[in-house]
C-alpha cells in the first residue's frame, strides 16, 4: 500500500513512471517511452541498488550541478519565469521538487507545503534604455497567484534561524522575445540549490536552523520577500541573518559586490571573510538606485546583505541574458562563498 501511494505521487505530481530494473523495464521504457510524448511523460529505471524510489531520486538530485539548474530554469519551457505566468508555476515546481528530494523542512503558508502564496497587481512594462522593467500599475484590477517557496535545514535549535535565498522570478515573455533571465537570477538560484546539496551530503546538523528562500515578484519591486516579511511563516524575530544572492554568473571571475545598508552587520562581515576565504573579492558597491530582495528585510532591522557579480548589468533585462551571459565558475565560486558564510553563521 505504501509503495503503491509513492508510485502514485511520482505518476500524478511529476508526470513521471518507475519501474524496476531488469530485462522486462528496459523493454518497457523503450516501447512506451516514445508513446507519451503528449502529455510529455519519462519513465525512470530503478537500479536494485537504491532502497526507495525516493532514494533514488535524490541521489540524482544530490548529482545535479549549478549548470543543470541554469540550463533548465533558463529554457524555452519556463518562459522567462514571469511571476503570476505559467513559467512561474514550472520553475516552482522545479524547486519544490528539488527542496523535496533534499529532504528540506517545508515552511510555507500550510502544513507540508514550502509555498507561500500571494498575489500581485498588474504591471506595466517600460524600458529604461535597452532594459526592460516593471512598474506597478492598477492596484485594483484582478490580482495574479504568485509563489514563494522556503525550506529549512533544522538545526540543534530552531529559535535561531539564518536564511539564504535567491528569487527565481524573472521578466518573461514581452512583445514576442523570451527573457530568459539565466544570469537574473537562474544563477542565484543554482547558487542556492548548490549550498543545499553540499550541507545535506555532509549530513551535520547545524547549531542554528537553516532555512532556504526561493521568492518571486522581486522583478516587480521585491513583492515576495516583502510579502514574507509582512506575513512571516517563521517568527521573524528569530532570524539573525540573511544572506541573498542575485545575479552571481558573470564577469571577471572572483569580482564580486556587496548591497548592504551596514558593512559592520553579521549578514555583511560573514559573506566578506567567506569571499577573502575563497580567493574572491567581494566589497560593497553602491546600488545606484537598484536594488534586490535583502532590502525588505534591512528595512525590517535584520542584518541582510545582498552577494552580486560585480559587472551584473551586463545585458542585464535583455533578452541575451541567456546561458551565454554566465560562467559556471563564476556561480560555483559564488556558491563556495555562500556555503563558508553559512558555516561560520550557522554551524
Ligand atoms: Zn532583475
Amino acid at each position: 500500500m505504501q509503495t503503491r501511494r509513492v508510485f502514485l505521487k511520482i505518476l500524478l505530481g511529476l508526470g513521471a513512471i518507475a519501474l524496476p530494473w531488469t530485462g522486462v523495464g528496459y523493454k518497457v521504457k523503450s516501447v512506451v517511452e516514445p508513446l507519451l510524448a503528449q502529455p510529455r511523460a519519462k519513465l525512470y529505471l530503478i537500479p536494485p541498488e537504491a532502497q526507495t524510489i525516493n532514494e533514488y531520486f535524490q541521489s540524482e538530485s544530490l548529482s545535479r550541478t549549478a549548470m543543470d539548474d541554469i540550463l533548465a530554469l533558463s529554457s524555452g519551457e519556463m518562459e522567462g519565469r514571469r511571476a503570476g505566468a505559467v513559467g512561474e508555476g514550472r520553475a516552482s515546481q522545479y524547486l519544490s521538487r528539488e527542496m523535496s528530494l533534499l529532504g528540506l523542512k517545508p515552511l510555507g503558508d500550510k502544513e507540508r507545503s514550502y509555498a507561500q502564496a500571494f498575489t500581485i497587481p498588474e504591471v506595466k512594462e517600460e524600458f529604461v534604455g535597452s532594459r526592460l522593467t516593471f512598474s506597478v500599475g492598477n492596484t485594483q484590477m484582478l490580482r495574479a497567484p504568485s509563489l514563494n517557496l522556503l525550506g529549512g535545514l533544522v538545526g540543534k535549535t530552531e529559535k535561531e534561524i539564518i536564511v539564504i535565498s535567491a528569487h527565481y522570478d524573472h521578466l518573461g515573455v514581452y512583445k514576442g522575445n523570451v527573457y530568459p533571465g539565466a544570469n537574473d537570477n537562474a544563477s542565484g538560484v543554482a547558487c542556492v540549490l548548490g549550498v543545499i546539496r553540499r550541507l545535506v551530503r555532509e549530513k551535520e546538523t547545524p547549531r542554528k536552523t537553516v532555512v532556504f528562500a526561493f521568492w518571486s515578484a522581486e522583478e516587480m519591486g521585491f513583492l515576495g520577500s516583502k510579502t514574507f516579511v509582512a506575513n512571516p511563516t517563521i517568527p521573524l524575530e528569530r532570524i539573525k541573518a540573511v544572506v541573498n544572492v542575485d545575479t552571481v554568473g558573470n564577469g571577471m571571475v572572483g569580482n564580486f559586490g556587496l548591497w548592504t545598508a551596514n558593512t559592520t552587520d553579521i549578514a555583511c562581515q560573514a559573506v566578506q571573510k567567506a569571499a577573502a576565504d575563497a580567493g574572491a573579492s567581494a566589497m560593497q558597491v553602491e546600488s545606484g538606485g537598484h536594488n534586490s530582495d535583502q532590502i525588505s528585510f534591512a528595512q525590517a532591522g535584520i542584518p541582510a546583505v545582498t552577494l552580486l557579480a560585480r559587472e551584473w548589468l551586463v545585458n542585464n533585462h535583455t533578452p541575451q541574458d541567456s546561458l551565454g551571459n554566465v560562467k559556471i565558475e563564476q556561480v560555483e565560486l559564488a556558491a563556495d562563498i555562500v556555503y563558508r558564510a553559512i558555516k561560520s553563521l550557522a554551524y
